[in-house]
């Protein structure tokens, strides 16, 4: 088992669009280099829409910090040749783990098209393609997926993701502990033996937190929505509240024995090295 300071921890980032917020991510990455993550990881916009950004990141954190850095992949809207030709990309520039997933059509863009419909579809074509290349992550609900029927058909189709070959799984942000738990006792109940990270939200804004967690059925607790609504535009107090709650749920976590911690960092440091620090990791 890892000891608390060992524990490995992850860090996420969005591609930026200018060239102002692509230093400021660099800045950002080495900052957080210094906690020594297992890895960092981009997003994938979607149907490909940051493809070369999301590539250029990786390349640019890997090569600045010397970490192994995951681009994210979604096979919605994609083709098989189109996947292909960014496996081989990613081959060629030594690339070790991919965060597999099946993405999400941006509104507007009608119904789910391409070749691969589903995160396992994708997993299995990697596997096909590159055998066992790259260390492959995929998504978990704990919450459930929104668009999920029910918790069971839900349960089995993450089921079908480390079926396909998947290597470890990063989950949605929660701030429930005990979802986590829940769904974790599940997975036992099917043998699902890959470790299950917990993927962490920093609280730092409430209306973008708000607009998330809408959007992606993550749940704020009331006494959580409440308190940040209550500090309005009092930045401080967010922070500090935010901070609190967070390295209180990852304590909880961590002394249930967690395999990791993954921070969705919004491309800020500060926010995950607070956290990072309270709980004594990256040492
Ligand atoms: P899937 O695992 O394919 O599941 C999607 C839905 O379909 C679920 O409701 C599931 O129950 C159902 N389902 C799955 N397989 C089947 C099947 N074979 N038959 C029938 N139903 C099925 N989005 C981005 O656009 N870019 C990113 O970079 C990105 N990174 C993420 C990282 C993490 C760690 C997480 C948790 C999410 C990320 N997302 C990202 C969001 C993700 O793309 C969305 O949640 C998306 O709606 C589902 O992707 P998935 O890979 O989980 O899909």
């Amino acid at each position: 088992m890892n000891t608390q300071s060992s524990l490995p921890i992850s860090f996420e980032f969005f591609p930026a669009k200018t060239e102002a917020g692509a230093e400021k991510l660099l800045n950002t990455a080495k900052k957080l280099a210094a906690s020594n993550p297992e890895f960092f990881s981009v997003t994938y916009g979607a149907a490909g829409s940051t493809r070369d950004r999301t590539a250029g990141t990786v390349f640019d954190i890997k090569s600045l910090t010397n970490i192994s850095t995951a681009p994210h992949l979604s096979c919605i809207g994609a083709n098989k040749s189109e996947i292909a030709e960014l496996l081989a990309l990613y081959q060629k520039h030594d690339i070790k783990r991919i965060v597999t997933l099946r993405g999400d059509l941006p509104s507007g863009m009608g119904l789910a098209s391409g070749e691969l419909r589903y995160a396992n579809e994708l997993v299995e074509f990697i596997r096909e393609q590159s055998g066992d290349q790259f260390y492959l992550e995929v998504a978990a609900y704990p919450e459930i997926h929104p668009q999920a029927p029910n918790a069971e058909k839900d349960l089995e189709n993450f089921k079908r993701k480390v079926d396909a070959g998947a290597n470890s799984a990063i989950t949605q942000y929660f701030f429930n502990a005990d979802s986590y738990f829940y769904f974790i006792e599940r997975c036992q109940k099917l043998n699902i033996e890959i470790p299950i990270i917990p993927g962490i939200m920093p609280i730092t804004n409430y209306t973008k937190l708000a607009r998330f967690s809408d959007a992606c059925g993550a749940e704020i607790p009331r006494w959580i929505r409440k308190q940040l609504e209550a500090y309005g535009d009092d930045a401080t107090s967010i922070k500090q509240f935010g901070e609190h709650v967070i390295t209180q749920l990852c304590e909880k976590l961590i002394s249930q024995g967690v395999p990791g911690i993954h921070f969705y960092t919004l491309n800020q440091a500060e926010p995950s090295l607070a956290i990072v620090d309270n709980l004594g990791l990256g040492k």
